[in-house]
This record gives structure tokens, C-alpha cells and sequence, in this order.
């Protein structure tokens, strides 16, 4: 049964209404973010907080993209141990989000199991309590009797799970923008529809950026444009090695509570929703349409391929063309691809749809038949190891990036948008971003994937 109370497309109507152009542009900024999900507008909320004078531009709508398109687990465990400083600070801030921003984003503190179907499982989950012990995170390795009283499932061929209490989850669609009016409340001007088609520089550096709607004089700009940041970061020189898989995603409608958090099965991804249905996606499966920047990047993403090799599927399709269509460079006067595609909304997977359902009924009998009330797709875009690239760009001062979050860039978001906003005012630095720094893929430093897409 549908619940009546919850709209159909409770999700997709974060990317779905017309985009809302800004009534007006403002001349200049302190500093101009590009791209409004979970990165950009946390980083716009610390840093109006601060009393800086921030504009920040999306092309579409807030969290339209990856930001409000993903399972929305909150998870410090599996991680590579680079990201588990960020990562422990964003799960202390998401605790207190709602509080703060005084708006509901469907937190929920109710824990991440990953199950494992094998010894070896076992053995990688018990390598990653070490690392959890460093971080004196609550991580442990729970025997198959134990998972049976955390998550209600038949678990045949199931030795144990690795378990975080402390990890848990919140509703993508609601966050992004809450955050961004939160921002907004604080005194940053969030303006939609609103492209940038590229920068301007002056004796070398940035001087002002130049929107679908006008030009902002600025000296500082982030880009924090997901899955778009290496095609405009080429357009100035600028090589960012990423590439792009795609997940597809399903709601269903409210059902029994057989978890209270957010499980992985080799079959199934399942968390639950503060609505009472579950986000469910495949556990193990992910497309990747071969494009032009496959063969680019190719060398530097060879060890993050063979590491998901299982879990890609790799096609060619449209997508080669469509990129390939794109020039380098265009002209600032003109639509820019950023207009073209407002909103990137890949289609979904119907095989994919169709295991989803056979393993939800499988796994968790207790949701057989459970209507699936909503699906869709979203591009996670990706770095050669897998973990964010954060920097100024060294050949254009002035212009900083933050992209490559992988898989799992809204957990992390908050807690980077922190850390980003204190790198860009100079101030408290109390995470390390050296470990992202964007140069480590040229300057022959061995690239290593510590963790899966
Ligand atoms: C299916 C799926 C499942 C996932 N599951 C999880 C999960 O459970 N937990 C987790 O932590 N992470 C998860 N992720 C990853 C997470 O969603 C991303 O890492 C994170 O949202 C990235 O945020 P972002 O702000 O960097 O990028 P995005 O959310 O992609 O935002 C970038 C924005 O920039 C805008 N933009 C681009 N170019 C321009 C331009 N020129 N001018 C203006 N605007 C521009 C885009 O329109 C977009 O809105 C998942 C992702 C997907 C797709």
C-alpha cells in the first residue's frame, strides 16, 4: 500500500520542478562557489557564518545532481583512513544539523552494517576495526547471530557483518537544501539557474567569473561542480583526472521495520527512511558508459578499475558521442554546456531495477511484494584512489577545487565543507587537506584506492 501522505516523487522533485532563475545578480563576491550540492552549499554555510560575502551558483537546482540522488548513508566505516578525520568531524555535525539549521533532514544516528558473504570478508572487516581503533571509532565484527537481532533477513551463506552504531543516515533530498537556505539565512546569496560558463583572469589570477546571466568580479572562486568539474576545469587548463559511474536507486513505499539503519549485501543496499519505506539499490552493480575521458584518464584509474571490475558494467553508448560533441574550450558570450544540460538525470537501469526487486524479496521476505513507489539514477563521479581532490590549482591562483568524492561524498560533505571554508578564510586548520591535494596523480606519487566506488 501507498502511503497517500507521500508524494510519488518525494525525491525526484528535488531535480524535477522548472529551475528558478535569480531575480538578480550581484556585481562581486569575497568569494564564488560553483555548484549547489552537499559540498557547496555546506562549504557556502560555514562561510557565511563567518561573515564572508559569498555568492554561490548552480546551474540547476540545489542538490539536484549527485547530492540529492544518493542512498544518503552516513558512514565513517570501510573508509580510506584519509577521509576519517573529515569524515568523524562531519558525523558531529550532521548529530547537531538539525538543531543548528532549525530544519528536518530525516537524521538518524541508527548505525551501518556490511555483511560479508565469505571469510575473507570477515578478515577485510576485521583489518578495518584496526583502523577504527586508531580513529577510536565504535566499529566491530558481529558473528551472523548477532546481525539476525540487528536486521531481520535470511542470511544463508552470511559469516557476520561489520557494524558501526554510530554511523547513520539522512534524507538527501532534504538536506542540500536545507542547508543552502540555511546559507541563505546566514547571508549568502544562493542563486539557481545560474551557469558559469568560465573565469576571468587578470596579471594571472582570478578576477571575476562570468555567469549565463552576467559577470561577479571575485578574486576567490571553489569549484565544487561534481560530476561537471573536469570538463570545465579543462576548458581552463586545468587537467583533473574523473570519471563517472552510474547507480540506479529505488524507494519504496512504508513497510515493516526489518532495519533500523543502513545494511549491505552483496545483492542489496537497503537503508531505512525517515518516512518509514527504504532507499534500496543494487549492492554490487554500477554502469559505466565508456566516454572520451575513459581513454584519457584510463592510466590513472587502472587499479580503481580492477578493483571494481565485478561491479562495472561497462557499456558504449550515447554518452561517448555526447562528450565527444563537447569542444574544449567555447565562448563565454554563448549557451555553455552547463546550460544545455541543466540538470544531469541519467536513466535508469531497468535490469537492474528488476534485481533489485528479486533480492529485496529474497533477502528480506518481510518486504516481499513491498511496492516500489519511485526510481532513479544518479551519476557518481569519481578519483583515480577513489578519495576527494581538494586544492588551489596551481597553474590559475585563486582557483580552488573540491570534487572526486566518490561514492561517498554526502556523509563526508558537511564535514568538508568545514574544512574548506577554513582553508579558503586561512583560518583553523584542524583537518589535514594535504591528503587530497590535487597534484598527486602527477608528481608520481603511487596512486592507491583505499576503499571501493
Ligand atoms: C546513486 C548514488 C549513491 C550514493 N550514495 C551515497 C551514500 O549513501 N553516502 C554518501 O556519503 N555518498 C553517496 N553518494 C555520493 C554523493 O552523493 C556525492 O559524493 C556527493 O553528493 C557529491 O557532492 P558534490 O557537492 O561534490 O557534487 P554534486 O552533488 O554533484 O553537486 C555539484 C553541482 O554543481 C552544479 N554545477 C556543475 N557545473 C556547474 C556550472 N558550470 N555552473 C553552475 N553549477 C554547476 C551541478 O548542477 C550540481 O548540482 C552517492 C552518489 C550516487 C549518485
Amino acid at each position: 500500500m501507498v502511503d497517500e501522505k507521500i508524494p510519488n516523487d518525494i525525491v525526484a522533485g528535488t531535480w524535477s520542478a522548472p529551475v528558478r532563475s535569480p531575480p538578480s545578480l550581484p556585481s562581486k563576491a569575497d568569494l564564488l562557489i560553483i555548484g549547489g550540492g552537499i559540498v557547496g552549499v555546506s562549504t557556502a554555510w560555514f562561510l557565511a557564518r563567518q561573515g564572508i560575502d559569498v555568492v554561490l551558483c548552480e546551474k540547476g537546482h540545489i542538490a539536484g545532481e549527485q547530492s540529492g540522488r544518493n542512498w544518503g548513508w552516513i558512514r565513517q566505516q570501510g573508509r580510506d583512513p584519509r577521509e576519517l578525520p573529515m569524515m568523524i568531524e562531519s558525523s558531529h555535525i550532521f548529530a547537531k544539523l538539525e538543531e543548528q539549521i532549525g530544519e528536518d533532514i530525516g537524521f538518524r544516528r541508527s548505525g551501518c552494517l556490511y555483511t560479508a558473504t565469505s571469510e575473507k570478508d570477515m578478515q577485510r572487516y576485521h583489518d578495518w576495526v584496526e583502523t577504527a581503533r586508531e580513529f577510536e571509532l565504535d566499529t566491530r565484527v558481529i558473528d551472523a547471530d548477532t546481525l539476525s537481532d540487528l536486521a531481520e533477513g535470511v542470511w544463508p551463506g552470511i559469516y557476520g557483518a561489520m557494524y558501526t552504531p554510530s554511523d547513520g543516515f539522512a534524507e538527501p533530498h532534504k538536506t542540500g537544501p536545507a542547508i543552502a537556505r540555511a546559507a541563505q539565512r546566514a547571508g549568502a546569496k544562493v542563486l539557481t539557474g545560474c551557469a558559469v560558463r568560465g573565469i576571468e583572469l587578470s596579471a594571472g589570477r582570478v578576477s571575476s567569473v562570468i555567469t549565463e546571466h552576467g559577470p561577479i568580479q571575485t578574486s576567490l572562486v571553489l569549484c565544487a561542480a561534481g560530476a561537471w568539474t573536469s570538463m570545465f576545469c579543462r576548458s581552463l587548463g586545468v587537467e583533473v583526472p574523473q570519471l563517472k559511474v552510474r547507480g540506479t536507486v529505488a524507494r519504496t513505499a512504508s513497510a515493516a521495520n526489518i532495519v533500523s539503519g543502513a545494511l549491505w549485501h552483496k545483492k542489496i543496499g537497503i537503508r531505512r527512511r525517515d518516512d518509514g519505506g527504504y532507499t534500496v539499490a543494487h549492492g554490487s552493480i554500477l554502469d559505466h558508459d565508456i566516454t572520451p575521458s575513459t581513454f584519457r584518464y584510463a592510466p590513472k584509474f587502472i587499479k580503481a578499475l580492477m578493483q571494481e571490475l565485478e561491479v562495472l558494467r561497462i557499456r558504449i553508448g550515447k554518452d561517448f558521442f555526447t562528450e565527444l560533441a563537447i569542444p574544449r574550450k567555447w565562448s563565454l558570450d554563448e549557451p555553455s554546456p552547463f546550460e544545455k544540460v541543466r540538470v544531469l538525470n541519467p536513466e535508469t537501469n531497468q535490469t537492474v531495477l528488476d534485481e533489485i526487486r528479486v533480492s529485496l524479496d529474497e533477502v528480506f521476505p518481510q518486504l516481499k511484494g513491498v511496492e516500489i513507489v519511485e526510481s532513479w539514477a544518479g551519476m557518481v563521479e569519481t578519483s583515480p584512489d577513489v578519495v576527494p581532490m581538494i586544492g588551489e590549482a596551481a597553474e590559475i591562483p585563486g582557483f580552488h577545487i573540491a570534487t572526486g568524492f566518490s561514492g561517498h561524498g554526502f556523509g563526508i560533505g558537511p564535514g568538508a565543507g568545514k574544512a574548506l571554508a577554513a582553508m579558503l578564510t586561512g583560518t583553523d586548520q584542524s583537518v589535514d587537506l594535504s591528503p587530497f591535494r590535487l597534484n598527486r596523480f602527477y608528481d608520481g606519487s603511487p596512486i592507491r584506492p583505499g576503499s571501493s566506488i
